[in-house]
């Protein structure tokens, strides 16, 4: 997975006429952090689970990135999602690098209790490794504001000081930010609007298709509904619910939290966990996990417009289909750096000790990712293909323009610092 990941960088790196030594330096993870936590179950026995922090780089900024609890977690797909934040923060040009961390468990199958003490013992051990000048954690798939608040509270007490800054995404008592809970769905809500302005896609009664139905995709499934937009297809990792007519975000919400999933949701024909992708709509929100748009079912996809909730799910392969076939993709990079974003001001307030209204977030929020798309548009229209990628069309898709642009930044940090 982890070459695969790398595939645009190497584009951006041609398109750019960097030398070829560039993708060696940003293809290498800084710091790589391999735990085994032992967790005290209910039942008193002891189960041992593997925890992971990477540090992609750290020429722009301290590392920023999530953490996942899932039983795919594993060293590659950490490294890649820590490569992905490198470039995401610097598409947003917001002051960090990039790092990821997750730990190989299904968080559905545990209890609270059992939860929080991994969570605590993944703390402590990952400790030394992080802190608001140097690596700060947030949450991922299968993590939450709750598990942000044992974290820190391990890591206050390692260390003996009330680090707010420490790891973001935190609840509102104990300094998090206005906002920040539906912030990845607000950003990428901003990035769909300028997507249906630059591509021409009418949003009132547009039909959306969303994959995954989790903290990223419920927000934003709420911000197009509230807009006109109809919500015809969802999925979550149980199964899935289709109805042409439309189908209310909270009411799907509320359906998931009662039974778990929003199959057999009322009024809606159940469909499979990976149907959203191809069902018949204009817009496809992939909000779920990596590699699920692929060369087998990129072909059918219907939509005009991707907007990718999720970190990686499209393939490389699946990518050059759907460039040929004239799908618009908005890619994870830009469309989803809003979580990142509001973590960033939380940050901020951290460290200032003073705190924004909801409206001084969002409209700072509209801001930030209003001028990235801004700046990869622009990028994606001047940057001409060098001769490797001529026989492509003149300008370059939005993912290889985002990548261009991040490129360009995390470069000029590595040679002002002297790295390279
Ligand atoms: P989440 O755990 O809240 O939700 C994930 C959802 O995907 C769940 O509903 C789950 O049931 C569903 N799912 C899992 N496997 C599936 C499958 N095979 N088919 C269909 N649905 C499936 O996680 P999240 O925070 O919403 O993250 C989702 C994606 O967005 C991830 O790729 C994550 O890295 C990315 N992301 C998250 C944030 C954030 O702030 N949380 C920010 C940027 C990007």
């Amino acid at each position: 997975m982890y070459e695969e990941t790398l595939k645009p960088l190497r584009k951006a790196v041609g398109v750019l006429d960097l030398e070829s030594d560039i993708v060696a330096a940003l293809s290498s993870p800084e710091r790589v952090l391999i735990t085994s936590i032992p967790v005290k179950m209910d039942n008193g026995r002891i189960r041992v689970f593997e925890g992971y922090r990477v540090q992609h780089s750290t020429a722009r900024g301290p590392a920023k990135g999530g953490i996942r609890y899932h039983p795919a977690v594993c060293l590659n797909e950490t490294k890649s999602l820590a490569f992905w934040m490198s470039i995401k923060n610097a598409v947003v040009s917001i002051p960090y690098g990039g790092g990821k961390g997750g730990i190989t468990c299904n968080p559905k199958e545990l209890s609270q209790g059992e939860l929080e003490r991994l969570t605590r013992g993944y703390a402590a051990a990952i400790a030394q490794f992080i802190g608001p000048d140097q690596d700060i954690p947030a949450p991922d798939v299968g993590t939450n504001a709750q598990i942000m608040g044992w974290f820190a509270d391990e890591y206050f007490k390692i260390t003996g000081k009330y680090i707010a800054g420490v790891i973001t995404a935190k609840p509102l008592s104990i300094g998090g930010s206005r906002g920040r809970g539906t912030a990845t769905g607000r950003g990428l809500f901003f990035a769909t609007l300028e997507a249906a302005k630059v591509f021409d896609i009418p949003l009132k009664g547009a039909r959306v298709s969303i994959q995954g139905f989790g903290k990223v995709a419920q927000p934003i499934g709420q911000y197009l509904h509230d807009l006109g937009c109809k919500i015809v297809a969802v999925s979550d990792s149980v199964g899935g619910a289709y109805n042409p007519k439309g189908m209310h975000p909270r009411k799907l919400a509320d359906f998931k939290a009662q039974t778990r999933s929003v199959k057999d949701f009322p009024g809606s024909r159940e469909i499979s966990t990976s149907e959203p992708i191809t069902v018949d709509c204009d817009i496809l929100i992939p909000s779920a996990l990596e590699n699920q748009v692929t060369e087998k079912n990129a072909n059918d996809v219907k939509a005009q417009l991707i907007v990718e909730g999720a970190n990686g799910p499209i393939t490389p392969e699946a990518d050059e289909t759907l460039y040929e076939k004239g799908v618009a993709v908005i890619p994870d990079v830009l469309a989803n750096a809003g979580g990142v974003t509001v973590s960033y001001f939380e940050w901020v307030q951290n460290r200032m000790g003073y705190y924004w209204s909801d409206e001084e977030v969002d409209e700072k929020l509209k801001r930030v990712m209003t001028a990235a798309f801004k700046d990869v548009c622009q990028t994606a229209k001047q940057t001409q293909m060098n001769t490797s990628f001529a026989t492509r069309v003149h300008q370059i898709d939005m993912r290889t323009a985002a990548y261009v642009a991040a490129v360009r930044k995390i470069v000029d940090a590595m040679r002002a610092l002297g790295r390279i």
